[in-house]
């Protein structure tokens, strides 16, 4: 059995995380596949946006120098509706149906909208007056050809889409989304709807936990079956989970019991230890270590020691690993009502519901704080990290906190 050696600081954790996670490379992936990644390279108009003169409006395009007087009436020779571009030009006196979108005849200079007209026909009478360049949306006025439309490092959401859509792209440019593998360990573990539970075996909810958790940072994640506590088993596993993996994520067997065989197993296939415990609550037996380009986390069997830690550092790496550096859950000051005490010796990262009130954010603990006690984080809005220097926290002092429900502070 080997102890912890040394306990490292939470963020010291966090910054040896960040120092071993690089940008993935760059490949080019359908447009809606990029959504939530970052853009590696500037992408420019390969022509002007819109590409030709159009009508903002379903009227008749004319000639405004006819049209500045009420009462005038107009022929119809042509329609123009939107991708069918009329075949005659515009005449004096003479007018062309158009439609949003369709583009300008030849001739015209202006759109007069139908409701100001005497209606469609074959003729129609002038309702209102017409200025030049009335209802036309010009060629290039969106974009100009040759124009940055979108920066690098630009996070690609619905707009950009639609913008890199509007220029024939097919295909954007980012940072590959990390392949992820969670396992869990434990000879415990049962196949949630599977069957029922025997005597001493529980439900596997860490790898399902720590699988929502990788897809909603963004990764390309997926799950392994839940290993047993046999090393043969656990050899196997992690050498699958090692080979096709950027990330893997292990829960449980990961501390200094005897069938914790985690840390053992990873020696033996080459995993490098970077660190083994944090001085942190949840999460102390944290592991973390590197084999090749692939990154090792080990995270502890309690469920919210497992959720937590992922938070606290996987979600960042992997963010990191995307190009998405800047994307971090938000992190703002809060304050107790009373004191609260920290005996641990560790961060306590804290599950706390939030309170706007006129001093700020209160935060309150969602109550008793065990981390095997996976309810606790369903009520949790943030995690307040209650550092290891200080004995705890007056009432009143400013406290870091992690917010994990972005929603509570939209009014
Ligand atoms: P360990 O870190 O393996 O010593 O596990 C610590 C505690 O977490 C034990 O009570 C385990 O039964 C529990 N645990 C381990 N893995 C899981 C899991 N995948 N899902 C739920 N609980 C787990
Ligand atoms: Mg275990």
């Amino acid at each position: 059995m080997q102890l912890f050696e040394k306990l490292i600081d939470h963020r010291e954790a966090v910054s040896l995380v960040l120092e071993n996670a690089q940008r993935l490379p760059v490949e080019n992936v359908p447009l809606v596949n990029a959504r939530g990644l970052a853009l590696a390279e500037d992408v420019r108009a390969r022509f002007d946006s819109p590409p030709f003169d159009n009508s903002a409006v379903d009227g008749y395009a004319l000639r405004s120098t006819d049209a500045t007087e009420v009462g005038r009436i107009f022929r119809v020779v042509d329609e123009a509706p939107a991708g069918r571009p009329a075949a005659k030009s515009v005449g004096q006196g003479e007018a062309i149906k158009i439609f949003t979108g369709g583009v300008i005849p030849r001739g015209a200079d202006a759109v007069v909208m139908v409701e100001n007209t005497s209606g469609w026909g074959e003729e129609f009478e002038l309702k209102k007056a017409v200025l030049p360049r009335n209802n036309l949306r010009k060629r290039g006025e969106d974009v100009c050809r040759g124009d940055i439309i979108l920066r690098a490092g630009t996070e690609i959401g619905a707009p950009e889409i639609a913008l890199a859509a509007t220029q024939g792209y097919g295909e954007l440019p980012v940072y590959r989304r990390p392949k992820v593998v969670v396992l869990s360990t434990g000879t415990e573990l049962v196949e949630p709807g599977v069957r029922d539970l025997r005597p001493g075996e529980i439900f596997d909810s860490n790898s399902l936990a720590l699988l929502a958790q990788a897809l909603d940072a963004g990764a390309d994640a997926r799950r392994l079956y839940a290993a047993s506590d046999d090393a043969r088993v656990l050899r196997d596993a992690m050498e699958d989970a090692l080979s096709s993996a950027d990330v893997v994520v292990t829960s449980g067997g990961v501390s200094v019991g005897e069938k914790d065989l985690v840390k053992g197993t990873l020696r033996d296939i080459g995993v490098e230890q970077v660190f083994w415990g944090i001085k942190l609550k949840p999460g102390k037996p944290v592991f973390f270590g590197v084999r090749e380009e692939a990154r090792f986390f080990g995270l502890p069997g309690n469920p919210v020691s497992a959720m937590v830690c992922f938070e606290l550092f996987i979600r960042s790496a992997l963010m990191k690993m995307m190009g998405c550096e800047d994307k971090r859950r938000p992190r703002i000051k809060v304050y107790f009502d009373e004191d609260v005490e920290n005996k641990f010796g560790r961060m306590h990262a804290m599950r706390v519901h939030l309170l706007k009130t006129e001093k700020g954010w209160r935060a309150q603990s969602v109550g008793a704080q065990g981390s095997g006690l996976v309810s606790s984080l369903t009520k949790a809005d943030a995690l307040a990290l209650i550092g290891p220097e200080s004995e705890g926290v007056r009432a009143g002092e400013p406290v870091e906190a992690v917010v994990l429900r972005e929603e509570v502070l939209f009014d």
